[in-house]
């Protein structure tokens, strides 16, 4: 099998792979508490995991994951650490600025802290597409599988959310020796008391606001009755991890099918032209 691992292959291992493609996947999750019974790479560990998976598939080389987001909520917790929106922005501009020169041409963003570092990742993908030549796309873990997930969960409505039914079961798959399941403890959110979620897009939430109020890192602590968790991890099997993990890839791997159809917007006009 070819190797597609950027960090296993060499520098004439990616001039090949550039004369018959131009795509690279770039993951990026968090270091943050996932309560009790997950480890605090849980973000990385999947988006990474569902990465190297499409890129097996497809052929398509994928970088090493960066391993730190957008973690604020969680600073409460002992031992997360966060970047700040504007660090990761730079980190990804100076990624993509990097393999431009290669000549890569279509870049994949893959997130794995379900929803929370998308803003500073979307700002990038879309300053870099507008810069010309090139074409950055943005997928979520959260998302690839969303449809899916709706018959796949156990728990009831509350169920799935941060270290909830799904990560937990996701993880229970993938990195087994990650998960602490004696320890997880039922903490749903939103269904069982309304509570404030910021735009949520099912109308079932009722109760949801419809404006940002911004809780600080110690609310969001006592909001989870100090467990770290919002959703039911009690659900969580790696039967319903390896569904949810398959769904992931097949949806990432149509990602991947769409960028390399995508035309990519006419290269900047450089400076030697512009007289
Ligand atoms: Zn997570």
């Amino acid at each position: 099998m070819t190797e597609t691992r950027a960090e296993r292959m060499r520098w004439p291992d990616i001039t090949a792979y550039l004369e018959h493609d131009d795509r690279a996947i770039i993951a990026i999750g968090a270091v943050e508490q996932h309560g009790s019974h997950c480890a605090m790479g849980t973000d990385t560990m999947i988006a990474d995991a569902v990465a190297r998976a499409a890129a097996e598939r497809t052929g398509v080389v994928v970088y090493p994951p960066i391993w730190f987001g957008w973690s604020d909520m969680h600073m409460g917790f002992e031992g997360t650490v966060s970047l700040r929106p504007s660090t990761m922005q730079a980190i990804l501009t100076d990624f993509v600025e990097s393999l431009t020169r290669a000549g890569f041409r279509r870049f994949l963003f893959l997130n794995g802290n379900r929803r929370v570092n998308l803003p500073p990742m979307q700002i990038a993908a879309t300053e870099l597409t507008n810069a010309g030549g090139r074409i950055v796309a943005v997928a979520d873990v959260a998302y690839l599988a969303y449809d899916q997930v709706a018959t796949l969960r156990r728990s009831p409505p509350g169920g799935i959310g941060h270290a909830g039914e799904i990560e937990t079961s996701v993880m229970c798959h993938i990195h087994p020796d990650c998960v602490w399941l004696e320890n997880a403890v039922s903490a749903p959110t939103h269904a069982a008391t309304p509570q404030r979620v910021f735009m949520s897009s099912d109308p079932a939430f009722d109760g949801g606001d419809r404006f940002l109020l911004p809780r600080t890192a110690e609310q969001f602590r006592a909001s989870t009755k100090e467990t770290g968790v919002s959703g039911d991890p009690t659900f969580a099997n790696a039967e319903t991890g390896v569904a949810v993990f398959t769904e992931m890839v097949d949806g990432l791997v149509k990602v991947l099918d769409i960028l390399r159809e995508t035309p990519l917007p006419p290269a900047p006009v450089s400076r030697a032209n512009q007289g």
